[in-house]
């Protein structure tokens, strides 16, 4: 087992890895911008290491630096949470060519799932159910295009094969509207993402979002670890989680979960992973794979018993999963709120110092934050101060309990997203479940256009 291992991020992620190492006897160091240097997250690792200045391109984004970081306090591997060099292939050989343990897929997992194109593909190889559409990139001439948009059939969304964040995406209703569509998707992702590949498939009307969390060790042995519903998004953004979905049965789940495990076998997969699914009529259809730890991990935590980082851990370096799909049992239910340093209905970053900070507790509340009273809010960064998660032996439970822990949760001196989730909590359609993605946009509209 590693001796010490470098924690490449910053805020509640860094904590959470922290806690794991710590519990396991692990020395940590955490690497930190000059903005987050007094945070007491910092200050609670065994080393910190300032990496550059607050912008992230020239800190939590900075490679050679983070390197050094490792070099001199002779970490043994990296832990890149979620966001930031997460997903960043090239990032993960620098430091496997430096000599240290990514913790996280091998860099060729993490280009093959990088790319769209390539990832839905192989994953389409792999037996996994896809979107229907294309198999390969968009051909550039204008009648195939047409041609290929009349065999999917419209409404087809056009997708920028390197796209990421919900970013490089259109949806198009009309062939009138097809020529236009595919040349500023393709202009957006060359500037975006330096990469002008696009390709084409279905729009699906009113899906929710599920996706299946994996676990795979360097053996070749693979289990899932149930679904999460994460339809509870604003531009793509999720807000609150829950495992498992509501209204998917047992054998729907067994049946795509066997499918994912199989894939991460067939490709070789290592590590901690999420298959992203649409799932609509009854149907899962995959649109991409996260090759990390999510922000959600905890409610998958709290109905599986496991601990997700410490497996994370424990795989890469190099142990076998002890775990078989049969020991893998999931209980009752898990919800999380996504809380955000924001306007709770206009959306607007807030900032600045929390004055007075109250988190819940008692039984079945667990709070992932790495904010205390006090903290300032640096305005450089995501706005997540933390997740407020609840497990109960029902979703009715859970609700009940999310319901309390956030009418104890005070936060002063900055604006929240507290008051959207204590509505949301209550909100018929939520509490009856399965929702699609596009809920919370279309309430938020009604809510405006009908000022209370
Ligand atoms: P990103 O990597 O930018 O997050 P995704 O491929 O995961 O892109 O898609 C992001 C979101 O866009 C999905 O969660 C969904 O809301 C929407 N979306 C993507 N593909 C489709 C599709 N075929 N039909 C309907 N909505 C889609």
């Amino acid at each position: 087992m590693f001796e010490k291992i470098l924690i490449a991020n910053r805020g509640e992620i860094a904590l959470r890895i922290q806690r794991a190492c710590r519990e396991m006897g692990i020395k940590t160091v955490v690497v930190h911008s000059v903005a987050d240097a007094e945070a007491k997250y910092v200050k609670l690792a065994d080393e910190s290491v300032c990496i550059g200045p607050a912008a992230s391109a020239a800190s939590y984004l900075n490679i050679p630096a983070i390197i050094s970081a490792a070099e001199v306090t002779d970490a043994q591997a990296i832990h890149p949470g979620y966001g930031f060099l997460s997903e960043n292939a090239d990032f993960a050989e620098r430091v496997e060519q430096s000599g240290f343990t990514f913790i996280g897929p091998r860099a060729e997992t993490i280009r093959l799932m990088g790319d769209k194109v390539s990832a839905k593909n192989a994953m389409k190889k792999a037996g996994v159910p896809v979107v229907p559409g294309m198999d390969g990139a968009l051909p550039d001439d204008p009648k195939e295009v047409v041609r290929i948009a009349r065999q999917i059939g419209y409404p087809i969304i056009v997708k920028a094969a390197g796209g990421g964040g919900g970013r490089g995406m259109r949806v198009v209703h009309t062939e009138a509207a097809l020529k236009n569509a595919v040349n500023t998707t393709r202009a957006e992702a060359q500037s975006a993402f330096g990469n002008p590949s696009l390709y084409m498939e279905k729009y699906l009307e009113k899906p929710r979002h599920i996706e299946i969390q994996v676990m795979a060790d360097k053996h070749r042995n693979a289990v899932y670890l149930g679904d999460r519903d994460c339809s509870m998004q604003r531009r793509h953004q999720k807000i609150i989680e829950e495992a498992p979905a509501p209204l998917v049965s047992l054998r729907e789940r067994q049946k795509i979960g066997e499918r994912c495990a199989e894939a991460c076998r067939k490709i070789g997969y290592e590590g901690a992973g999420t298959f992203e699914f649409l799932y609509e009529g009854g149907e899962f259809f995959f649109i991409e794979m996260n090759t990390r730890l999510q922000v959600e991990h905890p409610v998958t935590e709290f109905i599986t018993g496991l601990d997700l980082v410490q497996m994370q851990i424990r795989v890469a370096a190099g142990e076998k999963l002890t775990l078989r799909q049969k020991d893998v049992v999931m209980k009752g239910h898990s919800i999380e709120c996504r809380i955000n340093a924001e306007d709770p209905y206009r959306f607007t970053p807030s900032p600045g110092r929390i004055t007075t900070l109250h988190m819940p507790g008692g039984p079945g509340v667990r709070v992932d934050s790495h904010v205390y009273s006090g903290y300032v809010v640096p305005p450089y960064y995501d706005s997540l101060l933390g997740k407020i998660i609840a497990y109960g032996d029902t979703r009715e439970q859970a609700i009940a309990r999310l319901h309390v822990a956030l009418s104890e949760t005070v936060i002063e001196g900055i604006k929240t997203n507290l008051p959207l989730h204590r509505e949301l909590l209550r909100d018929a359609a939520f509490v009856r479940g399965g929702t699609s993605i596009h809920y919370l946009e279309q309430r938020l509209e009604k809510l405006n256009r009908e000022p209370t």
